[in-house]
């Protein structure tokens, strides 16, 4: 095996699996999994929870004027096998995955002085290599120079059942349609804001995961890995 440490890039349309892949193949390299979709949901939440957001307006001004209040950061929690996010020293990954922080995330994830306060913490924890990021903009503008890109994508029905019967195991009261329909508004505002929209690197690889089981996926992966590292 090949001990050369490298940054693994995966973007890709919402509920679509990601952080679940980006965490198999983190546990099984020995890599820091981010998944910087949490961090993005944690400031929507701060701004929730803190007056910026009113009768489901975002208020950017407040948005950004609250960016210096708001420390992120991530702690390994072994029964996970991955790190928990927390804000001001609280815990809130049980808090950022609810529909409510889902339906404003793409508006607060689309303010410039949030990405950039949100990249400039993604690239320091990439400086060391042996990383694997999630999101949306981790191949174009988080790491361009990652060596192993992937673009990862699934049927918007899939998606929305996937992700209904996460949060329904959860005990939230959802509907199918909301689900569908968030995924899918999600999916427009990402791929068409101004600032690092979502789009497939050009030198990303494509996963469509529609009909795809996990160990599927990581066969799949398993090769282009091999590929990357040119055993
Ligand atoms: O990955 P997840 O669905 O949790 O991401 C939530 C939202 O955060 C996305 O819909 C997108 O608006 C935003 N996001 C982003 N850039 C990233 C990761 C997430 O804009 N790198």
């Amino acid at each position: 095996m090949n001990n050369k440490r490298i940054i693994i890039a995966i973007d890709g349309h919402s509920s679509c699996g990601k952080s679940t892949f980006a965490k198999a193949i983190a546990a099984r390299l020995g890599y820091i999994f981010i998944d910087t979709g949490a961090m993005y949901r944690a400031v929507a939440l701060y701004a929730l929870e803190h007056g910026a957001i009113v009768s489901g307006i975002v208020d950017e001004d407040r948005v950004v004027a609250m960016l210096g209040d708001i420390n992120i950061d991530f702690r390994f929690n072994p029964e996970r096998g991955a790190s928990d996010i927390y804000v001001n020293g609280d815990l809130v990954e049980g808090k950022i995955r609810t529909i409510e922080v889902s339906n404003y995330v793409s508006a607060v994830s689309s303010i410039q002085q949030v990405r950039e306060k949100l990249v400039k913490m993604q690239q320091q924890m990439g400086e060391r290599k042996g990383i694997v990021m999630d999101g949306r903009d981790i191949g174009t503008v988080v790491f361009p120079e990652a060596e192993l890109k992937i673009y990862m994508t699934a049927d918007a029905h899939v998606r929305a059942e996937r992700r209904f019967k996460e949060l329904t195991a959860k005990g939230d009261k959802v509907t199918i349609e909301e689900i569908y329909e968030n995924v899918v508004s999600r999916d427009n505002a990402d791929m068409s804001r101004a600032i690092s929209p979502l789009r497939k690197a050009d030198d990303a690889i494509v996963l469509d995961n529609s009909h795809m089981s996990v160990e599927e996926q990581m066969a799949w992966f398993d090769k282009e890995y091999q590929r990357v590292l040119g055993c």
